[in-house]
């Protein structure tokens, strides 16, 4: 898409993309452009360099730290993030519970967590879902009973993303059993330090470890790290399960991969000339190209209809379409590595594949967890069908 900027939003552009290409570490951008994993200081270090220059949390308050930019503004601001290979600020702090304790936290609240939320000081997991409350998110039972002042938390949260590497958890509770299941639950923020706290991992299909089951047994958390009133939970709920959805339809990414994804035929031989020459492969990137125009477009929409930080429903379509087609690129990628797609596992040194090949098969397969993750896409077309299309 070409999209007529006025000579400030195209300054802005130039200026973002000299920092994002100049400022952030060359190792992270290729580990990136590799398709290959972050470590948590890698995460760390980019979003404090996102952060000191005023662009890690541009979506928040003001007075936080935010920016006061048009959608256009945020939009070039992270398509730019993503052209240039640079990792996002960490989604849990920057997306989630930042802009959620800045509209529902006490001032107190406020000034103890949001600096340190902005600069990744304190690295947030979300406990959300358990085992029997994943769509279904108000069944949950971790149980929070008060003591005094205090809470004491019994329960289990599951697929905790990186919660191994998570200083703090922002977790749904639930602090009355006798009301309707949405009116009982209450969010506590719980340092992960605290004594009755263990993480556990579970291995992924792509021999990963990326997310964890969470126990609490008699887990003592303060009464003032509550958000919001008791039993409000779901409310704070909502508004960071419909931002977190915004934030899952990684155009710009995908367009990059997709952008690769060309080149990488281009220097496959197949037949006479490339895989590129192939019709069947051209056809294929050529839609896949359409598609991803069409979610663009569709993208500028939402972030333009957001009115006072409230997402869109027409978020779920982002979601739902985004995974989608970044899912079709990764499996683009797999066919055009051909056998070398079976070639993951080995090492770096045993191989002379090039490492798109390689890692295509694992990278496709980590990114099924994207149409189930952020609310899973079954239950996004049951938001559209609903909210957007009134059936
Ligand atoms: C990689 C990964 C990372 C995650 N990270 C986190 C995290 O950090 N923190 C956190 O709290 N959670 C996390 N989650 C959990 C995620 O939000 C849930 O997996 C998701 O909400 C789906 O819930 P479930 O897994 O319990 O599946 P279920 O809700 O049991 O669903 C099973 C199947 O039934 C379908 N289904 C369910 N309800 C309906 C319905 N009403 N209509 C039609 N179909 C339906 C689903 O689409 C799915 O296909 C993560 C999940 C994954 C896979």
């Amino acid at each position: 898409m070409r999209l007529q900027l006025s000579e400030e939003d195209e300054a802005f552009r130039a200026e973002l993309r000299t920092f994002f290409t100049t400022e952030v570490d060359e190792g992270v951008r290729a580990t990136v452009r590799d398709r290959g994993e972050l470590t948590k200081d890698q995460i760390v270090a980019t979003h404090r360099t996102l952060n000191a220059a005023g662009l890690a949390v541009p979506h928040w308050p003001v007075e936080w730290g935010g920016k006061d930019w048009s959608p256009l503004r945020r939009h070039l601001w992270h398509e730019e993030m993503q052209r240039a290979c640079v990792p996002p600020p960490l989604a849990f702090n920057a997306s989630m519970i930042g802009p959620v304790i800045a509209a529902f936290g006490t001032q107190e609240q406020k000034e103890r967590f949001l600096p340190p939320t902005a600069n990744v000081d304190i690295f947030w997991s979300q406990g959300f879902s358990e085992p029997g409350a994943g769509s279904d998110l108000a069944s949950l039972r971790t149980a929070a009973v008060r003591d005094g002042d205090d809470w004491i938390v019994n329960g289990q949260k599951t697929w905790t993303t990186l919660g191994q590497w998570g200083d703090w958890i922002f977790t749904l509770v639930r602090t009355n059993p006798d009301v309707k299941k949405q009116a009982g639950i209450s969010m506590l923020l719980i340092d992960m330090r605290s004594p009755g706290v263990e993480v556990r991992p579970i291995e992924l299909i792509d021999g990963g470890h990326e997310v964890n089951e969470v126990w609490f047994t008699d887990v003592r958390v303060p009464g003032e790290n509550l958000v919001g009133e008791v039993d409000s939970g779901w409310t704070q709920a909502k508004f960071l399960l419909g931002n977190e959805r915004v934030g899952v339809a990684p155009v710009g990414a995908t367009k990059r991969v997709l952008a690769q994804a060309k080149e990488w035929a281009a220097a496959t031989r197949s037949g006479d000339g490339t895989l590129l020459d192939d019709p069947h492969v051209a056809v294929r990137i050529a839609e896949l190209e359409n598609e991803l125009m069409a979610l663009e477009l569709t993208a500028l929409r939402v972030v333009a209809n957001s009115a006072d930080g409230k997402p869109h429903p027409a978020s779920s379509v982002l979601k739902l379409r985004g995974t989608e087609l970044q899912q079709a690129v990764s499996e683009l990628v797999v066919d055009l590595a051909g056998p070398g797609a079976l070639a993951f596992g080995t090492g770096e040194a045993d191989s002379d594949l090039p490492v798109w090949a390689r890692r295509s098969t694992p990278t496709y397969l980590n990114l099924r967890k994207a149409s189930i993750y952020g609310g899973s896409n079954e239950v996004q077309r049951q938001i559209i069908a609903g909210t957007i299309l009134g059936l």
